[in-house]
């Protein structure tokens, strides 16, 4: 394959934004108030800041690696202190609503109470506002465009398809598009009863996923395209799965045709017209 160069002047390189969904067990079921009948489905949605995280966060700092952690409010104000260690580690720390709710199809006061309280929860526990956010299941309304940017946000990883970073129409809004396929719900996700993912039941290899992924990252160093992962610590931090992300990460951290990024610095080198020393 012959590289070729992008119009940012980006020749050969890949962006990989290395974004962790940090829902803990935020969702409908919690906001309906319902998942304390399904204590499975509690204990599934904790284990990624209870248990997945540090690991993780350890992975990390041993690469020197920056990450994004979209986070819903409510996990922030359970574990507190979990995620001033976060912050305190250098990451972006970015807002992913308040228990998770799906922004389309609510109305505009509603969106607004959602984001006003996201916000309000970072400020009082990070001590500032995010900067990103990522739309649970990754759709939004053209009004909640308008409404991210009012409450103080810079760039957003919510569409799919995309392989570059744009502005959303009308707004200073950056997207910087994700892809359904670097999700590991698609692979590795699994729990019983309730059934979820529902029609998923079974995983897949686990080398096998992440060769996949890595043969998408180092095919889009050759086209200069941005990847953003949708890695939930929960799905992709069990022991035997966060070896495999360790010799993942130490792999594509020694090559030097990617560069792995926070949302933050993605959107800023964008904003600046996508150069890099
Ligand atoms: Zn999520």
């Amino acid at each position: 394959v012959t590289p070729t160069s992008d119009t940012t002047g980006n020749n050969s390189i890949a962006k990989l934004l290395l974004a962790f969904d940090l829902d803990g067990p935020t969702g409908d079921l919690l906001s309906s108030n319902q998942i304390w009948r399904y204590p499975g489905q509690f204990v599934f949605g904790s284990y990624g800041p209870h248990r997945a995280l540090p690991r993780i966060l350890d992975i990390l700092r041993n690469y020197g690696l920056r990450a994004t952690f979209f986070v819903p409010a409510w996990v922030l104000r359970t574990w507190p202190k979990l995620l001033q260690r976060v912050a305190e580690e250098g990451h972006d720390i970015a807002g992913h609503g308040d228990r998770h709710e799906l922004l389309f199809g609510k109305s505009q006061d509603e969106q607004s109470r959602i984001l006003a309280t996201s916000q309000t929860t970072f400020r009082n526990i990070l001590g500032k506002a995010a900067v990103g956010y990522r739309a649970p299941s990754g759709d939004f309304g053209r009004e909640t465009v308008r409404l991210i940017e009012e409450f103080g946000y810079e760039y957003s990883s919510s569409m799919r398809g995309g392989e570059r970073p744009y502005y959303h129409s009308d707004s200073q809004i950056i997207e910087i598009p994700a892809k359904s396929f670097f999700d590991d719900y698609a692979v590795f996700a699994y729990h019983r009863d309730p059934n979820y993912p529902v029609g998923l039941d079974r995983v897949a290899s686990y080398r096998q996923a992440f060769s996949s992924w890595m043969a998408e990252i180092i095919a889009a160093s050759y086209e200069g395209l941005t990847i953003p992962t949708i890695w939930h610590p929960k799905i992709i931090g069990t022991p035997g799965r966060a070896i495999l992300l360790d010799e993942f990460l130490g792999e594509l951290a020694d090559n030097p045709k990617v560069r792995i990024l926070g949302g933050d610095t993605i959107a800023e080198e964008f904003k600046r017209g996508g150069e890099h020393a």
